[in-house]
Protein backbone atom coordinates (compact mmCIF):
# COMPACT_ATOMS: atom_id res chain seq x y z
CA UNK A 1 0.00 0.00 0.00
CA UNK A 2 1.21 3.37 -0.67
CA UNK A 3 1.62 5.47 2.76
CA UNK A 4 3.14 8.47 1.18
CA UNK A 5 3.19 10.14 -1.99
CA UNK A 6 5.11 13.45 -3.31
CA UNK A 7 3.54 14.81 -6.43
CA UNK A 8 5.26 17.52 -8.38
CA UNK A 9 6.55 19.33 -5.33
CA UNK A 10 8.23 22.80 -5.50
CA UNK A 11 9.53 24.58 -2.34
CA UNK A 12 11.32 28.19 -2.49
CA UNK A 13 13.52 29.86 0.21
CA UNK A 14 12.06 33.59 -0.62
CA UNK A 15 12.53 33.96 -3.95
CA UNK A 16 15.02 31.06 -3.94
CA UNK A 17 13.69 27.61 -5.40
CA UNK A 18 15.23 24.54 -3.63
CA UNK A 19 12.98 21.79 -4.65
CA UNK A 20 12.01 21.82 -8.61
CA UNK A 21 9.20 19.01 -9.28
CA UNK A 22 9.96 16.74 -6.95
CA UNK A 23 7.80 13.34 -6.91
CA UNK A 24 8.41 10.30 -4.76
CA UNK A 25 6.60 7.45 -3.61
CA UNK A 26 6.61 4.84 -0.50
CA UNK A 27 5.37 2.14 0.19
CA UNK A 28 4.50 0.69 3.85
CA UNK A 29 6.82 -1.33 5.07
CA UNK A 30 9.52 -0.45 3.36
CA UNK A 31 13.24 1.85 3.86
CA UNK A 32 13.26 4.38 1.25
CA UNK A 33 16.68 6.14 0.95
CA UNK A 34 17.61 10.01 -0.57
CA UNK A 35 20.61 10.13 -1.66
CA UNK A 36 22.89 13.43 -2.78
CA UNK A 37 25.38 15.99 -2.49
CA UNK A 38 26.01 19.04 -0.36
CA UNK A 39 22.88 21.41 -1.06
CA UNK A 40 20.34 19.40 -3.20
CA UNK A 41 17.60 19.91 -1.47
CA UNK A 42 17.63 16.74 1.01
CA UNK A 43 16.52 18.65 3.85
CA UNK A 44 14.31 20.61 2.34
CA UNK A 45 12.39 17.89 0.92
CA UNK A 46 12.01 16.40 4.55
CA UNK A 47 10.96 19.71 6.09
CA UNK A 48 8.49 20.44 3.61
CA UNK A 49 7.07 16.44 3.91
CA UNK A 50 7.00 17.62 7.26
CA UNK A 51 5.03 21.12 7.27
CA UNK A 52 7.85 22.64 8.21
CA UNK A 53 8.33 24.56 4.64
CA UNK A 54 4.80 25.13 2.59
CA UNK A 55 5.53 24.47 -0.98
CA UNK A 56 4.64 26.75 -3.38
CA UNK A 57 2.90 24.04 -5.18
CA UNK A 58 2.55 20.27 -6.00
CA UNK A 59 1.05 17.44 -3.17
CA UNK A 60 1.87 15.71 -0.92
CA UNK A 61 -0.97 12.79 0.31
CA UNK A 62 -0.27 10.44 3.57
CA UNK A 63 -2.74 7.90 3.48
CA UNK A 64 -3.97 9.08 0.50
CA UNK A 65 -5.07 11.90 2.62
CA UNK A 66 -3.27 15.99 1.35
CA UNK A 67 -0.99 17.15 3.84
CA UNK A 68 0.87 19.82 2.40
CA UNK A 69 -0.41 22.81 4.10
CA UNK A 70 -1.22 20.86 7.54
CA UNK A 71 0.93 22.26 10.54
CA UNK A 72 3.86 19.86 11.72
CA UNK A 73 2.23 18.93 14.81
CA UNK A 74 -0.70 18.13 12.96
CA UNK A 75 1.25 16.12 10.54
CA UNK A 76 3.13 14.06 13.63
CA UNK A 77 -0.68 13.35 14.94
CA UNK A 78 -1.17 11.52 11.57
CA UNK A 79 1.54 8.53 12.87
CA UNK A 80 5.25 11.21 11.46
CA UNK A 81 7.58 11.03 13.40
CA UNK A 82 10.84 13.20 11.57
CA UNK A 83 14.28 12.86 13.35
CA UNK A 84 16.12 16.18 12.40
CA UNK A 85 19.73 16.56 11.94
CA UNK A 86 19.99 18.48 15.01
CA UNK A 87 19.30 16.78 18.05
CA UNK A 88 15.47 16.31 19.27
CA UNK A 89 16.27 14.96 22.79
CA UNK A 90 16.47 17.48 26.11
CA UNK A 91 19.73 17.28 27.40
CA UNK A 92 18.18 18.27 31.08
CA UNK A 93 16.07 15.27 31.13
CA UNK A 94 16.60 11.69 31.71
CA UNK A 95 16.46 9.19 29.19
CA UNK A 96 13.19 7.70 30.71
CA UNK A 97 11.61 11.05 30.68
CA UNK A 98 12.80 11.82 27.03
CA UNK A 99 10.82 8.17 26.05
CA UNK A 100 8.16 9.43 27.78
CA UNK A 101 7.66 13.09 25.81
CA UNK A 102 8.12 10.86 22.45
CA UNK A 103 5.34 8.61 23.83
CA UNK A 104 2.89 11.67 23.98
CA UNK A 105 0.39 10.91 21.85
CA UNK A 106 0.90 7.53 22.42
CA UNK A 107 0.36 6.07 26.27
CA UNK A 108 -1.93 3.07 25.26
CA UNK A 109 1.16 1.87 24.22
CA UNK A 110 4.04 3.07 26.29
CA UNK A 111 5.25 -0.39 27.94
CA UNK A 112 5.15 -1.94 24.84
CA UNK A 113 7.44 0.13 23.24
CA UNK A 114 9.63 0.53 25.90
CA UNK A 115 10.22 -2.75 25.88
CA UNK A 116 11.15 -2.47 22.07
CA UNK A 117 13.47 0.24 22.45
CA UNK A 118 14.61 -1.10 25.09
CA UNK A 119 15.17 -4.36 23.38
CA UNK A 120 16.83 -2.79 20.45
CA UNK A 121 18.83 0.06 21.95
CA UNK A 122 19.61 -1.96 25.55
CA UNK A 123 22.45 0.69 26.44
CA UNK A 124 19.24 3.61 26.83
CA UNK A 125 17.99 0.99 29.49
CA UNK A 126 21.32 1.11 31.33
CA UNK A 127 20.96 4.75 31.20
CA UNK A 128 17.54 5.65 32.25
CA UNK A 129 18.04 7.41 35.09
CA UNK A 130 21.05 9.06 33.71
CA UNK A 131 20.82 13.03 32.07
CA UNK A 132 20.39 12.92 27.99
CA UNK A 133 22.94 15.71 28.45
CA UNK A 134 25.79 13.50 29.22
CA UNK A 135 25.38 10.74 27.39
CA UNK A 136 27.83 10.33 23.98
CA UNK A 137 26.43 11.53 20.38
CA UNK A 138 26.24 8.18 19.36
CA UNK A 139 23.69 6.96 22.64
CA UNK A 140 21.94 10.58 22.05
CA UNK A 141 21.47 9.97 18.02
CA UNK A 142 19.81 6.51 19.52
CA UNK A 143 17.92 8.11 21.86
CA UNK A 144 16.15 10.38 19.20
CA UNK A 145 14.93 7.67 17.62
CA UNK A 146 13.56 5.78 20.67
CA UNK A 147 12.20 9.15 21.32
CA UNK A 148 10.44 8.75 18.35
CA UNK A 149 9.84 4.88 18.31
CA UNK A 150 7.82 5.21 21.53
CA UNK A 151 5.04 7.56 19.24
CA UNK A 152 4.63 4.08 17.23
CA UNK A 153 4.82 5.94 14.27
CA UNK A 154 3.78 4.40 10.59
CA UNK A 155 6.09 6.40 9.26
CA UNK A 156 9.78 7.54 10.39
CA UNK A 157 11.69 10.57 8.57
CA UNK A 158 15.64 10.47 9.39
CA UNK A 159 17.80 12.89 8.42
CA UNK A 160 22.02 12.51 8.42
CA UNK A 161 22.15 10.02 10.80
CA UNK A 162 25.37 9.59 10.14
CA UNK A 163 26.12 13.58 11.22
CA UNK A 164 29.05 13.68 13.72
CA UNK A 165 29.35 10.01 14.69
CA UNK A 166 31.88 7.31 14.00
CA UNK A 167 31.62 5.23 11.59
CA UNK A 168 31.54 1.87 13.56
CA UNK A 169 28.51 3.52 15.85
CA UNK A 170 26.45 4.97 12.26
CA UNK A 171 26.61 1.11 11.37
CA UNK A 172 25.44 0.15 14.46
CA UNK A 173 22.90 2.85 14.19
CA UNK A 174 21.65 1.52 10.42
CA UNK A 175 21.99 -2.09 11.27
CA UNK A 176 19.23 -1.48 14.23
CA UNK A 177 17.25 0.88 11.80
CA UNK A 178 17.34 -2.07 9.03
CA UNK A 179 16.36 -4.57 11.72
CA UNK A 180 13.63 -2.58 13.08
CA UNK A 181 12.46 -2.64 9.51
CA UNK A 182 12.73 -6.37 8.94
CA UNK A 183 11.21 -7.48 12.30
CA UNK A 184 8.89 -4.51 13.14
CA UNK A 185 7.67 -3.32 9.74
CA UNK A 186 8.84 -0.17 10.75
CA UNK A 187 8.66 2.09 7.00
CA UNK A 188 11.25 4.73 7.32
CA UNK A 189 12.25 7.67 4.59
CA UNK A 190 15.90 8.17 4.78
CA UNK A 191 18.17 11.16 3.87
CA UNK A 192 22.23 10.98 3.85
CA UNK A 193 25.41 11.30 2.54
CA UNK A 194 27.03 8.59 3.14
CA UNK A 195 26.04 7.01 0.36
CA UNK A 196 27.80 3.61 -0.16
CA UNK A 197 26.23 2.78 3.80
CA UNK A 198 22.76 4.22 2.98
CA UNK A 199 22.52 1.78 -0.04
CA UNK A 200 23.73 -0.89 2.13
CA UNK A 201 20.43 -0.21 4.16
CA UNK A 202 17.65 0.31 1.84
CA UNK A 203 15.95 -1.13 -0.94
CA UNK A 204 15.05 1.58 -3.48
CA UNK A 205 16.97 4.90 -3.27
CA UNK A 206 16.32 8.25 -5.35
CA UNK A 207 19.18 10.57 -5.97
CA UNK A 208 18.60 14.33 -5.46
CA UNK A 209 20.75 16.89 -7.53
CA UNK A 210 20.33 20.76 -7.22
CA UNK A 211 16.76 20.50 -6.28
CA UNK A 212 15.75 17.36 -8.66
CA UNK A 213 15.21 13.66 -8.43
CA UNK A 214 17.47 12.98 -11.36
CA UNK A 215 17.72 9.19 -10.75
CA UNK A 216 16.00 6.18 -8.73
CA UNK A 217 15.85 2.52 -8.39
CA UNK A 218 17.24 -0.37 -6.62
CA UNK A 219 20.23 0.12 -4.00
CA UNK A 220 21.75 -2.53 -5.93
CA UNK A 221 21.51 -1.06 -9.29
CA UNK A 222 22.35 2.56 -7.91
CA UNK A 223 25.75 0.84 -6.79
CA UNK A 224 26.33 -0.60 -10.19
CA UNK A 225 25.26 2.89 -12.05
CA UNK A 226 28.39 4.00 -13.40
CA UNK A 227 27.31 7.52 -13.15
CA UNK A 228 27.14 7.21 -9.56
CA UNK A 229 30.16 5.09 -9.06
CA UNK A 230 32.39 7.84 -10.35
CA UNK A 231 29.84 10.80 -9.12
CA UNK A 232 29.62 9.74 -5.95
CA UNK A 233 31.71 6.85 -4.93
CA UNK A 234 35.06 7.83 -6.36
CA UNK A 235 35.33 4.20 -8.22
P1 LIG B 1 22.99 19.07 3.29
O1 LIG B 1 23.29 17.64 3.22
O2 LIG B 1 24.17 19.95 3.19
O3 LIG B 1 22.04 19.44 4.41
P2 LIG B 1 20.74 19.09 1.51
O4 LIG B 1 20.72 18.21 0.32
O5 LIG B 1 19.97 18.66 2.70
O6 LIG B 1 22.23 19.37 1.90
P3 LIG B 1 19.26 21.53 1.74
O7 LIG B 1 19.75 21.81 3.12
O8 LIG B 1 17.89 21.05 1.56
O9 LIG B 1 20.24 20.50 1.02
O10 LIG B 1 19.50 22.83 0.86
C1 LIG B 1 19.02 22.97 -0.49
C2 LIG B 1 19.32 24.36 -0.97
O11 LIG B 1 18.52 25.30 -0.26
C3 LIG B 1 20.77 24.79 -0.78
O12 LIG B 1 21.16 25.55 -1.90
C4 LIG B 1 20.71 25.64 0.47
O13 LIG B 1 21.72 26.62 0.45
C5 LIG B 1 19.34 26.27 0.38
N1 LIG B 1 18.78 26.55 1.72
C6 LIG B 1 18.62 25.65 2.71
N2 LIG B 1 18.05 26.24 3.80
C7 LIG B 1 17.85 27.53 3.47
C8 LIG B 1 17.29 28.65 4.15
N3 LIG B 1 16.83 28.54 5.40
N4 LIG B 1 17.27 29.83 3.48
C9 LIG B 1 17.72 29.93 2.21
N5 LIG B 1 18.23 28.91 1.50
C10 LIG B 1 18.32 27.72 2.11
Amino acid sequence: MKLLEVKNVNSFYGDFQALFNVSLDLYEGEILGIIGPNGAGKTTLLNTIFGFIRPRSGEIRFLDKRIDGLQPHEIAKLGIRYIRETLSVFPELTVLENLKIGAYENWDNFREMLDLVYTYFPVLKERKDQRAGTLSGGERKMLGIAQALMGKPKLLLIDELSLGLAPIIVDRLLSAIKELNEHEKLTVLMVEQQITKLLKCVRRAYLMEVGKIVMKGESSELLKNPYVRQKYLGL
